[in-house]
This record gives C-alpha cells, structure tokens and sequence, in this order.
C-alpha cells in the first residue's frame, strides 16, 4: 500500500456483485468507514411495506424519508452484520433483507424526492473521507470527486449463484430461479431509470468477478488502491 491511499473510494455495481463484501474487508483494512448506500434505500422501503403504504405512491413514499428517522450505528451484535440500522428504537438490519423489500426496493430508489434526501446524507458523509462507499451511483452523482471509482460486474447467473448461497448460509429458504428472475428485473429497473442510473462513471475502474475467487477480487482492489 502507498503512504496515501485513496481516501474517498466509490464501488458501485449490480445486486451481489460482490461490493459489499470487499467493501467492507476493504475499509477494515485501510481503517476507514464502510457505508453501504443500499440499506438506506432498504429502510425506506421496509417502513413502506410495515406502515402499509402503496411503493407505486410517490408522494406517500417519499414522505417517509422526511418524517422518518433512520440511523445507520457501529454493530452492535457479532452476527455478520456490518452495521446496526434503526428506524426509531427498532433494529430492522435482517429485516431488509426479506424478499419483499428485495421486490420493491428499486420502485423506491427510482423517486427523486427519496433519491435527493439519501443522496444528500450520503455526501455530506462522503465528504468526511476514509471512506468506502458502495452502492449504484456513487462514482457518478453522490461523490463524482471521488479518488478512486470502481465498478464491480459479474453475470446475472454468478450473481444469483452466490445470492443462493448467501440466503441458505443464513438458514433462510432460497430458490435459485427466483433470485435470478427477481435479481434480472432489478438491475432492469436501477439501470433504466432517469435519476442516478446504475452505471460506471467514465472514470470508473471496470472489475470483472465472474471467474475470481472473493481473495483474488480483494487483492485486485488493493492494486488499485496502490
Ligand atoms: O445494494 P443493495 O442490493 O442492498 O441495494 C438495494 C437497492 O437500492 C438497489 O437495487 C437499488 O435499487 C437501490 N440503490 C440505489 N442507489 C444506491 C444503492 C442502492 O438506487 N446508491
């Protein structure tokens, strides 16, 4: 590693394409804070679901995000979590990942009003520095200034594969024809939608997991770095 390494790094990619995971190994190594963009999105799409508010309801929707408190906090229970999501005094970090929230969560993310609030948070975090943001826009809209963009790709059939085996790991039930129908429809929304599509920015770095070992991804990341 050099002296400096890249203090804001962006990592943007397709669902399960691996960012996460080499986000968060990548922040613990350099020191710095990992935040995953996604779970924000997450939130605002669980308290939709559980107050029983229509995802199709713009304004309904996006007025959760101005009326609704949502705390990301170091984690505080040793159960895979990267960090403790609150809404209010309730943890709902394993609740966003259900199926539901998986189904309705790219409907949310595409409202401008939801997409402006987050996006806004999300920068002025950025900005600190020593940082690892992940998400789909983070290289092109929340921190375009970024020191180093990277764009994780892989096939939709890998990606599901390792989503499978993520939610069996997890002892939750999984059917991999699923998760790839559902995981297709969602990178169709996030890519074509008009606000912060998912895209690599011109200056991203373009990395290819397909056929790499989560090792061999990391020790890539840490070339770049250098
Ligand atoms: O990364 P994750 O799969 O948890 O993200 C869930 C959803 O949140 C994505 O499918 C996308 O619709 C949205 N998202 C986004 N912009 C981000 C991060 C996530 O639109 N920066």
């Amino acid at each position: 590693m050099t002296k400096t390494p890249p203090s804001i790094i962006a990592l943007d990619g397709p669902a399960a394409s691996g960012k996460s995971t080499v986000g968060r190994k990548l922040a613990d190594a350099l020191g710095y804070l990992f935040f995953d963009t996604g779970v924000m999105y997450r939130a605002v799409t669980w308290i939709a679901l559980d107050e029983k508010i229509n995802v199709n309801d713009e304004v309904a929707v996006t007025r959760i995000v101005q009326t609704t408190d949502i705390d990301i906090r170091p984690p505080s229970q040793n159960d895979g979590r990267a960090c403790d999501l609150l809404v209010g005094e309730r943890d709902i970090t394993w609740d966003v990942r259900s199926s539901a929230v998986d189904a309705n969560v790219s409907a949310v993310s595409a409202y401008v009003g939801v997409r402006a609030a987050l996006t806004e948070q999300q920068r002025r975090i950025g900005l600190r520095g020593k940082v690892v943001m992940v998400g789909r826009d983070i290289g092109t809209v929340v921190l375009p200034e970024a020191d180093l963009k990277i764009y994780m790709d892989a096939s939709a059939e890998e990606r599901a594969r390792r989503r499978y085996k993520e939610t069996v790991a997890r002892g939750a039930e999984a059917d991999y024809d699923e998760i790839l129908k559902k995981m297709i429809e969602r990178d169709r929304i996030d890519s074509t939608r008009a606000v912060a599509p998912l895209r690599p920015a011109d200056d991203a770095l373009i990395l290819d997991t397909d056929s790499l070992t989560e090792e061999q991804v990391f020790s890539r990341i840490l070339e770049f770095c250098r």
